[in-house]
């Protein structure tokens, strides 16, 4: 058997060759204490090898461990239990080019990696045994399934080569909600993404300097969190449900139909129109947060307003006096 010594200057001797010819690897150290390469990716996928040999190399694993300035700790321990494991396939062979292009795989392989923190975090916290999550390395992209009773949406999120320098997209799938608030979410959730990324135009003088944020958090935070409350949302007014139990069950009576507004809380035409048009005609407010009501479907102003319902009075009393006479 060849002395370990002699197995390692030779291993290194090869390194030394064969590493700097690797897209995307620099190779800063190749000695007989320690072997370490920086691979790099796009973006934020950047990570550094170092190796050591053991006492019995090649018969043990080489030692690795790997650190990062832009991936996670988490992250990087997670992906050190990975190539620890694969390492012990190598035994007798030379392991540091095998690892070096191990590890660069993997990070060609697990785009989502830069954010797995965040997915994890959505998980724990934001998804019941209801939800479903599919995570698509190969296109970098996640899958979420939301629910909530009968009602759900599954939306994706695409994420970029250079996040968080560059935000998340999101697209819809399917989903069974009414159509208005369908937009309202998804755009909502766009606009979230973006102001991740994007610093604010008027900058307030004591604002720190603007650094983009990762945005995957934010965006499914809103989403599910949205899917999650409107469903079983009641009208401020009448504190019944705005939402039919039923999904496919079609809202026939108008009075039923839903309106949501600017604070974001849903009621019922009917309520809400009685509510509108009944006096006081000043200073009406959500029942719920306490916001001024503002809907574009009631923008007559508290005067017309006062001069309707006097006039609607009128006619109501001039009604009764009909129905008296004719009893
Ligand atoms: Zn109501
Ligand atoms: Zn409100």
């Amino acid at each position: 058997m060849a002395d370990v010594e002699e197995i390692i200057s030779s291993e290194l001797a090869q390194v030394l060759q064969k590493a700097p010819n690797i897209e995307g690897v620099t190779l800063e150290a190749a000695v007989r204490n320690i072997v370490r390469a920086t691979i790099r990716l796009t973006g934020l996928r950047t990570i550094t090898t170092c190796m050591q040999f053991p006492a019995q190399y090649p018969q043990e694993p080489i030692v690795i461990e790997l650190k990062s300035k832009t991936l996670p700790e988490k992250v990087c321990d997670k992906i050190t239990k990975i190539c620890e494991e694969e390492s012990k396939k190598w035994l007798g062979q030379r392991q540091v080019m095998l690892m070096i292009n191990f590890v660069k795989e993997f990070l060609i392989e697990n785009p989502l990696c830069v954010c797995s923190e965040e997915l994890l975090s959505v998980k724990k916290k934001l998804l019941t045994s209801d939800d479903t999550v599919i995570l698509k390395q190969a296109t970098s992209k996640v899958v979420y399934r939301i629910t909530q009773e009968q009602y759900f949406m599954q939306f994706v999120l695409v994420v970029p080569e250079e996040y968080p320098l560059k935000q998340v997209k999101v697209e819809l799938e399917e989903h069974n909600f009414p159509e208005i608030l369908k937009v309202n979410f998804i755009s909502q959730a766009i606009e979230i993404a973006r102001k991740c990324v994007q610093p604010p135009i008027k900058k307030k003088p004591k604002d720190p300097p603007f650094e983009p944020q990762p945005s995957v958090l934010p965006v499914v935070k809103f989403l599910v969190e949205s899917i999650k409350k409107f469903p079983v949302m009641c009208c401020p007014l009448c504190k019944e449900r705005v939402f039919p139990q039923n999904p496919l069950e079609p809202v026939t009576d108008k009075r039923k139909r839903m309106e949501k507004l600017y604070c974001g809380h849903l009621f019922h035409f009917g309520c809400l129109y009685k509510y509108v048009k009944t006096p006081p005609f000043t200073g009406k407010i959500c029942p719920d947060c306490g916001n001024a009501i503002y809907h574009d479907k009631f923008k007559l102003s508290p005067q017309l307003m006062e001069a309707r319902w006097a006039h609607k009075q009128a006619r109501q009393r001039e009604l009764d006096e009909v129905v008296d006479f004719l009893e």
